[in-house]
C-alpha cells in the first residue's frame, strides 16, 4: 500500500487479516493519519458524524462529540493502528516516487525517494484525493513579506492575536477556522470567490449518559450508525437524484443565512449564485455569526495580485495585512501525482489519464495489472462517509488477493478495457445529468470532467463491489510462464 491514511490502513487491516498477505504500507510522512495528521488548523473537524466517519471494524463508543475534532480523529487512527497491529506494517519516511509493472515476473517494482526499492504482487495506492494543498494562481504569491501558509500546513508558531489576517477561500476548511481565528485577530478579511451554501451542523457534546448508552445498550451504537448512514444517503439522494429534495436543502440554507446575517449587503454577498449541491454543501453553526462580527470583512472583488504588504483586488485597492492564510483546498483531480506509475507495455498512467483519471469501480485501470486504488477516481461522496467506500474497496481487493493466493501460479488480474469503458461511460453520463456539472468546483478537471465523485448512493456502490466479477478481468501470466505455456 502507498499511504497510511484512513484508506491505506483500511486496506492493510483487510489484507493482512487472517494472514492473507504480507502487507507493507509505505508512508512518506513520519506518522500514520493522512489528512488528519496534516490538517491541524483551529476548528478542524469532520462533517460526517463520527459514528459513521470511523471504521466498522473499530467501533468507538466514547467520542467526545457528535462531530469529532481533529485531535480526537487522529487519536482514533493511532488507537486503531495500535489495536490491530497495523503500525507494524507501516514504513514511515518512505516517499514512493515510482512504481513499474514487471511483466516477466508479474510484480510491481516500487521505488522510493531514498533510493530504496520494494517488490509487490499487488499494488494498492491509497494516497487520498485531498492530500496535496492547492495554492491559487495569483501573481506575487512569493512576494508577501509576512507569514503566509496553507490551512493544511498551519503555522502554529505564528500568533494571530492582534494581527490583520487575509483568508483566501471560503471552503470546508475556511468555514471551520475563520470563526476561531477571528476571536483573537485584530481584523480578518475573507476573500470569497463564490459563496457556499451553509446549513446548520447538528453537532453536540455527548453526555456521560450518551456514552453509557453507546457502551452498554445492546445494538444502540450500531443502530445510531445505521440511522446516520441512512440520513446521509438521504442527502446523497438529494444531490444525485431528487432535485426537489435539494431545493428543500436550499430553503434550509437560505433560512440559515437570513437568521444570522441581517445586513442586506452582506447577505447579498453571501448568497450563492449556483444550484445547491454543485459545490460541497457545508455544515456550520458559527460561520455566519463570525462573518457578522465587526472585525471580519467579506471581500468579493477578484484578487489581482499579492503584494509585499497585502492583497490587491481588481478595483485597485490594496488590503494591507500581516498574515495570509490560504484556505484554497487541494489538488483533488491530480490522482496519484507526482508519482510515475508504469504499467504493462510501458504505459504511463498519467498519459492514460490525460483527459482525467478513471478506473473501473474507482479501483482498476486497464493496462495496470494487480494495481487497485483506494479512494480512486469517482469514489468521493457529496454527503456520506468516505470510510464506507474505502472499507468496501478493501474487501473487494481482498477477494482478488484471495483468488491470486489460491491459484498457486504467479499471475495478475487486469480489468478488461471494454468493461472499464462501459463503466466509465455510465458514470460520466450520470454525472453529466447531475448537479456537479452545473458549476466549476474541485470535483472537476479543467476540461470539466467530474473525476472525483461517485454518482450514486453508498448502498449502490456496495452492491456493485460486493462480489468481484472475475469475468471483468483478464488473467495475465508472467512473460516467462506465458512462454512456457506457449512452448
Ligand atoms: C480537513 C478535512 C476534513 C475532512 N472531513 C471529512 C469528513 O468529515 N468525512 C469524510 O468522509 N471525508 C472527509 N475528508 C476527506 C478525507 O480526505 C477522507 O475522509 C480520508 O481521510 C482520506 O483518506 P486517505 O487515506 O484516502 O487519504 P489521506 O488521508 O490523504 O492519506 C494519504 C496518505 O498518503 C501519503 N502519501 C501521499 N503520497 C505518498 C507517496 N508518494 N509516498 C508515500 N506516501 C504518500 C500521505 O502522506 C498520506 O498520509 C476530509 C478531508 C479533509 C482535508
Amino acid at each position: 500500500m502507498i499511504g497510511a491514511g484512513f484508506g491505506g490502513l483500511a486496506a492493510a487491516y483487510e489484507l493482512s487479516r487472517g494472514g492473507l498477505a504480507d502487507v507493507t504500507v509505505l508512508e512518506k510522512a513520519d506518522d500514520v493519519g493522512g489528512v488528519w495528521r496534516e490538517n491541524t488548523y483551529p476548528g478542524a473537524a469532520c462533517d460526517v458524524p463520527s459514528n459513521l466517519y470511523s471504521y466498522s471494524f473499530a467501533r468507538k463508543t466514547d467520542w467526545g462529540r457528535r462531530y469529532a475534532e481533529q485531535p480526537d480523529i487522529l487519536g482514533y487512527i493511532h488507537d486503531t493502528a495500535d489495536r490491530f497491529g497495523l503500525r507494524d506494517l507501516v514504513r514511515t519516511g518512505v516517499e514512493v516516487t515510482s512504481a513499474e509493472y514487471d511483466e516477466s515476473a508479474a510484480t510491481w517494482r516500487v521505488a522510493a525517494a531514498s533510493g530504496e526499492t520494494f517488490e509487490a504482487d499487488v499494488l494498492v495506492p491509497a494516497v487520498g484525493q485531498l492530500s496535496r494543498p492547492a495554492f491559487p494562481n495569483i501573481p506575487g504569491l512569493d512576494t508577501f513579506a509576512g507569514p503566509s501558509f496553507h490551512s493544511a500546513q498551519w503555522r502554529h508558531d505564528v500568533d494571530l492575536a492582534g494581527m490583520r489576517v487575509a483568508v483566501l477561500g471560503t471552503g470546508a476548511s475556511a468555514i471551520q477556522f475563520v470563526p476561531r481565528i477571528r476571536e483573537t485577530a485584530k481584523r480578518v478579511t475573507v476573500f470569497q470567490r463564490s459563496a457556499p451554501y451553509v446549513i446548520p451542523k447538528p453537532d453536540r457534546a455527548y453526555t456521560d449518559a450518551h456514552r453509557a448508552a453507546f457502551r452498554k445498550v445492546p445494538g444502540f451504537a450500531a443502530a445510531m450508525r445505521g440511522l446516520i448512514w441512512e440520513i446521509s444517503e438521504f442527502f446523497g439522494l438529494a444531490l444525485t437524484k431528487l432535485a426537489p429534495l435539494a431545493r428543500l436543502m436550499g430553503v434550509v440554507a437560505s433560512a440559515n443565512l437570513k437568521r444570522h446575517i441581517k445586513d442586506p449587503m452582506l447577505r447579498a454577498k453571501l448568497t450563492p449564485d449556483y444550484p445547491i449541491g454543485c459545490k460541497r454543501v457545508l455544515f456550520s453553526n458559527d460561520w455566519y455569526p463570525a462573518l457578522a462580527c465587526d472585525n471580519v470583512d467579506v471581500e468579493t472583488e477578484a484578487i489581482t495580485e499579492v503584494a509585499p504588504t497585502g492583497v490587491r483586488t481588481a478595483d485597485g485597492r490594496l488590503h494591507e495585512v500581516d498574515v495570509i492564510i490560504y484556505g484554497t483546498g487541494f489538488k483533488a483531480t491530480e490522482f496519484l501525482a507526482p508519482m510515475t506509475i508504469t504499467g504493462r507495455d510501458g504505459r504511463d498512467l498519467h498519459a492514460e489519464w490525460a483527459e482525467g483519471a478513471r478506473a473501473h469501480l474507482g479501483m482498476a485501470v486497464p493496462g495496470f495489472p494487480n494495481m487497485f486504488l483506494i479512494y480512486g477516481p469517482n469514489t468521493n461522496l457529496g454527503s456520506s462517509s468516505i470510510i464506507l467506500m474505502m472499507e468496501q474497496q478493501a474487501r473487494y481487493i481482498r477477494q482478488i488477493t484471495e483468488e491470486l493466493a489460491s491459484g498457486g501460479v504467479a499471475r495478475a488480474f487486469e480489468v478488461r478495457a471494454a468493461v472499464e469503458q462501459a463503466y466509465d461511460a455510465e458514470v460520466q453520463s450520470r454525472l453529466d445529468a447531475g448537479v456537479w456539472t452545473t458549476c466549476d468546483s474541485w470535483y472537476r478537471t479543467a476540461s470539466g470532467r467530474v473525476t472525483t465523485n461517485w454518482p450514486g448512493l453508498v448502498h449502490e456502490y456496495q452492491r456493485r463491489t460486493r462480489t468481484v466479477a472475475l469475468a471483468d478481468y483478464e488473467q495475465v501470466l508472467p512473460e516467462r510462464a506465458a512462454k512456457k505455456v506457449g512452448a
